[in-house]
């Protein structure tokens, strides 16, 4: 299997060509297709398996309709959330993010604590499909009324057993309850412990499981 094979956008394919990926990971093989067809996932990866493109490439091709050159703000809303537990984690999936659209008139914002805030404000304001943040800095956002999050119909749990280890299982529940119901959510975890097979009864609907 080559990813020409599974479907996606020639922009895509010749930014993860130029990436110099020619062969999808197991995880690639088996996510990209779920995540194309709209179906929730949970998925048992490790970092280093491919799970950061298993879930950036299919979720580009799923917003590839709403893509557009407008410059104004309305025209940009927020339609996929990545939520993660680190700032380094948010810069990665980013910084993927940012690769596989290149081609493609997507935008995307990267939040997490630490930093200024103003120059995130000014970024999540001038309008972006896709935003990668941690729980903490999200939450600072839309208090601030910086971001909103009705029209987000992917969500994504990155490492989402770190994220539960390091105490932000109340941001997240405060955060899931601002999403529409109507959405398709994907959560990555290395194992599936009783808390996160919890997350999954509650936040997932009929989940496809991918272990590799
Ligand atoms: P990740 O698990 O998403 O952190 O990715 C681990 C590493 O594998 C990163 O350095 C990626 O650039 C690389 N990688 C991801 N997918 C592929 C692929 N299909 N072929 C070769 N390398 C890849």
């Amino acid at each position: 299997i080559t990813f020409s094979d599974l479907g996606l956008h020639p922009g895509i394919l010749q930014a993860v060509a130029a990436t110099g990926y020619t062969v999808p990971t197991p995880i690639q093989a088996k996510a990209i297709p779920v995540v194309m067809q709209g179906r929730d996932v949970m998925g048992a990866a490790q970092t280093g398996t491919g799970k950061t493109a298993a879930f950036t490439l299919p979720i580009l091709q799923r917003l590839m309709p709403l893509a557009n050159s407008s410059a104004s703000p309305a025209r940009h809303p927020v339609r996929a959330l990545i939520l993660t537990p680190t700032r380094e984690l948010a810069d990665q999936v980013a910084e993927n993010v940012s690769r596989y659209s290149e081609s493609i008139p997507l935008r995307s914002a990267v939040v997490f604590g630490g930093v200024d805030i103003a120059p995130q404000r000014d970024a999540l304001r001038r309008g972006c499909e896709v935003v990668i943040a941690t729980p903490g800095r999200l939450l600072d956002h839309i208090e601030q009324k910086n971001v909103s999050l009705a029209q987000v119909g992917i969500l994504v749990l990155d490492e989402a057993d770190r994220m539960l280890d390091m105490g932000f299982l109340p941001d997240l529940d405060r955060i899931v309850r601002l999403l529409p119901q109507n959405r398709q959510t994907l959560l990555f975890s290395a194992t599936f412990s009783p808390e996160i097979r919890k997350l999954g009864r509650t936040w997932l609907k009929e989940p496809v499981e991918i272990e590799v």
